[in-house]
This record gives structure tokens, sequence and C-alpha cells, in this order.
């Protein structure tokens, strides 16, 4: 079980996190959720090929994807994005999903 997180710090920026997706066309899925454990905040699940989280081409503030309020957690196995759902933010369930890219 693997998850990577993308939250703004060097190395884990939108670049990489442009690179997952890419890599991760066919078997990614990407949670996106707000900072920190407020359980109120919301949180979606996308596949990594969603076009509502490719990343922008041009944008002026660095990381707008992975720097700011929300970051983005990763992995191939969405067993593995509700294991960690369960740990950081136990009162928020995984049934957020994306109805465009339906994960
Ligand atoms: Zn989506």
């Amino acid at each position: 079980m693997s998850i990577e997180i993308f939250d703004g710090t060097p190395g884990r920026q939108d670049i990489e996190f442009g690179k997952w997706c890419q890599e991760h066309r066919d078997d990614g899925f990407v949670i996106n959720i707000h900072r920190g454990k407020n359980p109120d905040r919301f949180y979606r699940i996308h596949r990594a090929s969603c076009t509502s989280i490719e990343i922008p081409t041009r944008d002026e503030n660095p990381n707008p994807f992975t720097g700011r309020n929300v970051i983005k957690v990763v992995s191939t196995e969405m067993r593995a994005l509700n294991q960690w759902l369960d740990e950081n933010h136990p009162n928020q369930r995984a049934n957020e999903k994306c109805e465009k890219c339906s994960p």
C-alpha cells in the first residue's frame, strides 16, 4: 500500500504532481483535500486523468494545485486512500466522488 502527498513542499509541488498524473492516467486516484484536520472541509476523489485536476499551463501563482489550501493525496489503490482518510480524517468518508470522472 502506498500513497503520496503533494503539498507544495520541495519535490512535492505541481510539477511532480502533474508528472505523477501523467504516469498514472490509467490507474491513479487523487484526493483533493484541505490541509489540516478540519473535518468540515470538503474533499473529492478523482481519477488521475480527470480534466478538472489538470495542471493549467498558465497560472501566475506558483503551485496553484499543491501550494495553497488544498493538497493532493494520490495512490493507485482506492483502498489505500480510504485507509489514509480513516487515519487522518476519520470523520470523512470516501464518498465524495467526482461526477466528471466517476472514480
Ligand atoms: Zn474528476
